[in-house]
């Protein structure tokens, strides 16, 4: 079992382990976003808070 959120920033679709748990994070594999889960019931996903890692565009 998995589940399946979509991308905040660019709409896609994010499979997530069946594992996933709230405050683990990931990379959207479409814009590479870095993204935190919410929650896990429902699943929700929000863009994860700059915090060291400053590497510009
Ligand atoms: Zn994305």
């Amino acid at each position: 079992m998995s589940f399946t959120a979509n991308c905040p920033i660019c709409d896609a679709a994010i499979h997530l382990a069946a594992d996933t748990i709230q405050g683990e994070l990931l990379e959207c594999p479409e814009c590479g976003t870095e993204l935190e889960v919410m929650s896990t019931e429902p699943i929700q996903l929000q863009e994860a808070p700059q915090e060291e890692e400053d590497w510009g565009e």
